[in-house]
C-alpha cells in the first residue's frame, strides 16, 4: 500500500506505486519541482516515523516526528455522544491506538477537506467508526471504502454540541466542527490560522498563493455567522487563535474583501 510522498494520501492496496496523485495534480497542491511525484509504501513510512502525541491547547493533538507531507495534526474531541477524531493524519501504530483507546475510542471521523483525507481508511477500520464527509468532496476520496458517509447540505449535527459546517471556499465541501460546550471552531485550513492571531485567512490555494473570491469569503463569514466560539483550532500543532474567534472571522473577512477589491494598498 502507497502514500503519496507530498500530500501523504493512501491510496488503494496495490503491488506497484499508483500512476499519479490527483490531489497533488490539483492547482491547491503541488508535484515537488525538484523530485517529481514520489510515493513511500506504508511500512517504509511507519518504520521512519515514531508518534507525537501532545495536549495542545486542551485537546489531545496527534501526528507524527518527523514532520511528513503536509505536517497536519489530528484532534480527538471528547464529547458526551463519543470521541471524534478531528482531521486526519497518516501515522498510525500501536501507540496511537492504544492512547486513543485509553480515552475512549472513537465514535466518528470527520475530516475538513481532502488534504487531509490522509490514512482515513486505515484507522476508521482500526477503531470501527464512520468517516464523516461533505458530498462535495467525493471525488477527492482516493481510497473508497463502506467507512465513508457523505453528507449533503449545510450543517450536519453530530451530537454533543458537535455540529459539521459546510464553509465552502478552498474546498467546495469545505468543513469545519464547532463546538459548542468548549466554545471552539476546529478549522483545519478552511479558515487558516496564520502568525497574527488577531486574524485568519483564507485561500484557495495555500501553496500556491492563490486568492478567493469575495463571495466565497463572506459565504464563509455567513456560515459561520450563527455559531459562538472564542478558540479557532488551526491545522498545525500550536496553530491556535486563543480568543475573540467569532470577531476574528468576522474582521478577518471584512478584511479581505477590502483587500481583493478595493484599489490601493489595504491599509
Ligand atoms: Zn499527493
Ligand atoms: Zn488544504
Amino acid at each position: 500500500m502507497y502514500l503519496c510522498n507530498a500530500c501523504g494520501t493512501q491510496y488503494p492496496p496495490s503491488d506497484a506505486p499508483p500512476g499519479a496523485c490527483p490531489i497533488c495534480e490539483d492547482q491547491r497542491q503541488y508535484i515537488p519541482h525538484d523530485e517529481g511525484q514520489q510515493w513511500i509504501e506504508w511500512r517504509t513510512f511507519l518504520d521512519a516515523h515514531k508518534a507525537e502525541i501532545r495536549d495542545d491547547h486542551g485537546i489531545l493533538g496527534i501526528g507524527c516526528e518527523p514532520a511528513f507531507a503536509i505536517g497536519q495534526r489530528a484532534l480527538l474531541v471528547k464529547s458526551t455522544a463519543g470521541n471524534v477524531l478531528w482531521d486526519c493524519a497518516p501515522y498510525l501504530d500501536g501507540e496511537v491506538v492504544e492512547r486513543i483507546g485509553a480515552e475512549g475510542g472513537l465514535a466518528a471521523i470527520a475530516i475538513s477537506h481532502p488534504h487531509y483525507y490522509s490514512t482515513m481508511v486505515e484507522w476508521a477500520n482500526t477503531f470501527a467508526c464512520p468517516i464523516y464527509l461533505h458530498e462535495a468532496e467525493r471525488k477527492w476520496v482516493m481510497r473508497p471504502d463502506p467507512a465513508v458517509r457523505f453528507w449533503d447540505g449545510e450543517t450536519n449535527d453530530l451530537g454533543g454540541g458537535l455540529t459539521l459546517v459546510r464553509c465552502g471556499g478552498h474546498f467546495e465541501g469545505g468543513q469545519v466542527l464547532h463546538w459548542a460546550e468548549q466554545r471552539a471552531l476546529l478549522s483545519g485550513d478552511i479558515v487558516q490560522v496564520i502568525p497574527d492571531r488577531r486574524y485568519v485567512s483564507f485561500m484557495y490555494s495555500y501553496p500556491n498563493l492563490i486568492p478567493l473570491p469575495p463571495s466565497a469569503v463572506q459565504r464563509i463569514a455567513a456560515a459561520l455567522a450563527p455559531f459562538a466560539f472564542d478558540t479557532i483550532y488551526g491545522a498545525w500543532f500550536d496553530r491556535v487563535v486563543e480568543r475573540d474567534g467569532s470577531a476574528v472571522v468576522r474582521r478577518s473577512a471584512d478584511r479581505y474583501v477590502r483587500a481583493v477589491t478595493e484599489p490601493g494598498l489595504p491599509s
